[in-house]
């Protein structure tokens, strides 16, 4: 069997390591250049994506992302003013309830990134933008890269993100929604904040605070292993790039309403005035920020659709459902999914579009929630 998996994010680089593990013959097209962007500073990672790392990855890859995490998050903590201290005054539980995160640990998405490309470099090729595919009567499918090339496969999936090129051919009454609304986002180097009682008070929790109509998200990230000993002990395959800068840091978010910002400059200003009712260690971490990190993000939705017939081209991952705070997770949870269905399929012990069609079942059921949105650079 020859897979084709169109984008190199968390969803098609899971799912390429599966089906390697099959024995099947795959390849990643990606559109970014070189090693492509770090895409993003950390990610939240529940039981639904360390289940899928662990079956998905080899033996040292996995030890080597889960040495790497932070500490366990158990709840969101509400954090507020009180009399000029900055104070824990309540607690949500991570229950997965109603859009509420899951437990989990936090990870440093561009090392797990690293992770997850060590040893593909024969699967994975950069700078390949795919166009379009045509499905042949044999079953084939014939796949087309802007540079004219094109190339022939079993089955292609598409796991290209949010602008799905494979989506909008393969469904194209399937539409991603732009919520209008925006969410500033941002790192600050933990030894920035030392001082201020913070990295104390919140521990490995996420947390929220509110003052006035101004929120923010914040939450630490502490290796729980020194990433550098990590790589040696465990991976020393590992791009040594992706370990030698990793520090604790503190990442946060801030909501914002407004269409354009414009230059990386005016984004921070942004942040820093929508900051300024906060408390001042609030202030500090939005102050202190790595500049090249912070981004603005769009909001979107993908509205849940009806049924399709199973064919030799699928979907996973945000190309097709989209989750606030949790998408990562479903990626690589569809991948872990669609990587047992192709690998059941080539061992003979399933017909490839059953396969296919029992994992696009289950990942309607699953992965679609009422209120589904993203947030995207
Ligand atoms: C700031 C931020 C924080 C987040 N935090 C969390 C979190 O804590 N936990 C969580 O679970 N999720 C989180 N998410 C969501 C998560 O990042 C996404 O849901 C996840 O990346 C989706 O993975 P994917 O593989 O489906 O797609 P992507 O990661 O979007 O990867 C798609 C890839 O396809 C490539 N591509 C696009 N078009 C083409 C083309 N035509 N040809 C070839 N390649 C193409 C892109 O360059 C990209 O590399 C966060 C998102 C953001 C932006």
């Amino acid at each position: 069997m020859i897979v084709i998996v169109i984008g190199a994010g968390l969803g098609g680089l899971t799912l390429a390591r599966r089906l390697r593990r099959a024995g099947i013959d795959v390849a990643v097209y990606e559109r970014d250049g070189a090693r492509g962007r770090p895409q993003g500073v950390s990610l939240h990672v529940d039981d639904r994506g360390a289940a899928a790392l662990r079956a998905c990855l080899p033996s040292a890859h996995a030890a080597m992302a889960e040495a790497t995490t932070g500490g366990q998050r158990e709840q969101t903590l509400e954090l507020s003013d009180v009399e000029g201290e900055l104070t824990v005054v309540g607690t949500r539980p991570s229950d997965g309830v109603d859009g509420r995160a899951r437990p989990g640990r936090q990870v440093h998405r561009p090392l797990l990134r690293e992770v997850l490309l060590t040893g593909l470099d024969d699967v994975v090729r950069f700078g390949a933008e795919f166009t379009r595919f045509e499905q042949r009567a044999d079953g084939t499918v014939r796949v087309f890269f802007a540079d004219g090339s094109a190339e022939t496969a079993d089955v292609l999936v598409g796991a290209e993100g949010i602008g799905s090129v494979v989506r909008r051919q393969y469904l194209p009454d399937v539409r991603a929604v732009d919520k209008g609304r925006r969410m500033i986002m941002g790192a600050t180097p933990l030894r920035a904040v030392a001082g201020t009682g913070l990295p104390a008070l919140i521990g490995d929790s996420p947390a929220a605070a509110r003052v006035g109509g101004t929120f923010m998200a914040l939450g630490v990230l502490r290796f729980t292993r020194r990433p550098v000993t990590a790589r040696q002990e465990l991976l020393p395959a590992l791009n040594s790039r992706a370990v030698v800068d990793a520090e604790d840091y503190v990442m946060w978010a801030l909501p914002d309403m407004r269409e354009r910002l414009g230059s990386p400059a005016s984004v921070s200003q942004r942040a820093r005035d929508l900051a300024a009712d906060l408390h001042p260690v609030l202030r500090l971490i939005v102050a202190e920020a790595w500049p090249d990190i912070t981004a603005t993000l769009r909001i979107g939705t993908i509205p849940p659709m009806p049924a399709w017939s199973a064919s030799s081209v699928t979907l996973l991952g945000d190309a097709i459902h989209l989750a606030p705070g949790f998408g990562g997770n479903l990626a690589m949870q569809d991948a872990h999914r669609l990587g047992e269905a192709l690998a059941a399929a080539d061992g003979g012990r399933l017909d490839l579009l059953s396969a296919i069609g029992a994992y696009e079942d289950t990942m309607r059921r699953t992965s679609f929630t009422p209120v589904a949105a993203k947030a995207s650079a």
